[in-house]
């Protein structure tokens, strides 16, 4: 819990500096939860009794591979497997000549002069210090056509996580993520692909996928209309196609249907 605590923490404050177009700050605070605090929560996912041993003896910096495979497991152990692709989830975190990540962003925020030859700092400038509208401009698309998918991958994480430990009323869990892809899948919409540096267009066709129920009334299982996404992630409410009934989150019973 303190780990994830700590987690939070830092991602709040770099949404409020990011808010404030405090940008090198809001990137710089991004750096240890994404990196650190995460991957010790997907390990604790995927691997209790491994991570508690080597917390007990010494923690070292974990390896490529290891980090890969500790991602790759929790990706697949997460209510939607199949959703979020492991390996994109590793390049924005850690893949140094990964231009579409956030390695060259971190390193320039917390560093005046950076060497590494994908983000090596121009003569006669400082990292980021200079910037003007269009350095926002660009900093902000960078931010925001990325971190609400590693977000609402982290609350995946976070509700197995937590299923591990306590269990939940289920049709809660199933409402609160339906209303979850409902705000994805708007967001995903809102997005030009050419201005994304990641293949978004292939996460909309999976979301897809996953935004589907079963009717409490009718139980037939339908895809909600995408003109009404914004009710449902906003207002809760849900409309079936199929049988015209309304229903308001959380549903009594739901079941997603990937
Ligand atoms: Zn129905």
């Amino acid at each position: 819990m303190a780990l994830l605590s700590d987690f939070c923490h830092f991602i709040y404050e770099a949404l409020k500096c990011s808010k404030k177009l405090k940008l090198t700050v809001a990137f710089a605070l991004l750096r240890k939860p994404l990196k650190d605090n995460l991957f010790y929560l997907e390990w604790l996912l995927v691997n209790r009794p491994e991570f508690l041993k080597m917390f007990k003896d010494g923690l070292s910096e974990p390896t490529t591979d290891a980090r890969r495979g500790v991602i790759k497991l929790a990706v697949d152990s997460i209510a939607t497997p199949g959703l979020y692709g492991s390996d994109l989830i590793y390049d924005f975190r850690y893949k140094k000549s990964a231009n579409f990540g956030f390695e060259g962003n971190w390193n320039k925020a917390n560093h005046l002069i950076t060497t590494f030859h994908d983000f090596k700092t121009e003569a006669q400038n400082f990292n980021f210090v200079f910037g003007g509208e269009a350095e926002r401009d660009t900093q902000l698309r960078f931010l925001y056509t990325r971190l609400p998918y590693l977000l609402n991958y982290v609350v995946e994480v976070m509700e197995s996580l937590l299923e591990n430990i306590e269990k939940t009323d289920s049709a809660y869990i199933e409402s609160m993520r339906l209303r979850r892809l409902a705000g994805l899948t708007i967001w995903a919409q809102s997005l030009d692909p050419a201005h994304c540096g990641w293949d978004i267009e292939r996460f909309s066709e999976k979301l897809k996928e996953y935004l589907k129920t079963e009717c409490p009334k009718c139980s037939q299982v339908y895809s909600p209309d995408l003109k009404l996404t914004g009710i449902l992630y906003e207002g809760g409410k849900i409309r079936c196609p199929l049988c015209g009934s309304v229903s308001r989150l959380p549903l009594k019973y739901v079941r997603l249907v990937a």
